[in-house]
């Protein structure tokens, strides 16, 4: 059994086919990229491993062995985290209060531990001065690292994003991708939707090729940009690099 594998996933919106059989599957502190053109399925596939996106019309996502579709989604949230593309923080609540509220509704810690393990995290990404301040406030590079930070209050299991670096200015994409290097060098295992192929050969275990919505193609970095097995992933790849 693998750390996370997902089984034959389909999923339709009406009589629309758009995850076609899908099976992956990967280990703790693994990063697996995912790349594919626009409309191929790569955000209805992460957000499906959430419950986002569904209800899958068959498959199903494991996570040590625990269905994913059947787990409570308290529990769901706590275990697998999602980084946006467009950040999605809470607009009326200061830095500090993004990050420490779900974990107060979620995990029902004090108000203090809260507190403390937000400013732990504000820390670990540079951010301790712009705590007290409003999303609105900060550049969309900042606001992507307390996104990340209030994911990784939850203290997840399994980090999921979603092209985070691509509603970004240039020159905030290295402060992001910096975050999540160190991330995945301290452990965490993630799934991660990006055309940002530096950080793909830099740090995944896997680079997975999405298109109409299946699985064409996957393989370590080496392999996969050396030699694409697939004509359309030498097709995808000649027009991003
Ligand atoms: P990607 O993230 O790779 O650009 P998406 O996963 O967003 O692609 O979309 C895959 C396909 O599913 C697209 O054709 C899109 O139009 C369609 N789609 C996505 N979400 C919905 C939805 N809620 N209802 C109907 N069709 C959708
Ligand atoms: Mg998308």
């Amino acid at each position: 059994m693998a750390f996370f594998e997902a089984h034959d996933v389909n999923l339709h919106f009406k009589s629309f086919h758009a995850l076609r059989g899908i099976s992956v599957s990967f280990e703790k502190s693994d990063v697996l990229v995912i790349c594919g053109p626009s409309g191929s399925g790569k955000s209805t596939f992460i957000r499906a491993i959430n419950k986002l996106a569904g209800p899958l019309s068959s498959g199903r996502f494991l996570l040590e062995g625990q269905d994913l579709g059947s787990m409570p989604r308290r529990d769901l949230y706590r275990r697998v985290g999602m980084v946006f593309q467009r950040f999605n923080l809470f607009q009326h609540l200061t830095v500090l209060d993004n990050i420490a509220l779900p974990q107060r509704r979620v995990l029902r810690r004090s108000r203090k531990d809260a507190i403390e393990r937000a400013m732990g995290l504000l820390k670990r990404v540079g951010l301790s001065d712009k705590a007290a301040r409003y999303p609105a406030q900060l550049s969309g590079g900042q606001q992507q690292r307390v996104a990340i930070c209030r994911a990784l209050a939850m203290e997840p299991e399994l980090l999921l994003f979603d092209e985070p670096t691509s509603a970004l200015d240039p020159e905030m994409v290295g402060e992001v991708l910096q975050v999540m290097k160190d991330l995945a060098a301290a452990g965490m295992t993630m799934v991660v939707v990006t055309h940002e192929m530096g950080f793909a050969k830099e740090l995944a275990t896997e680079i997975a090729f999405l298109d109409g919505g299946q699985m064409v193609e996957k393989a370590p970095p080496s392999a996969f940009f050396s030699q694409p097995r697939r004509e359309r992933t030498r097709m995808f790849l000649d027009q991003i690099l």
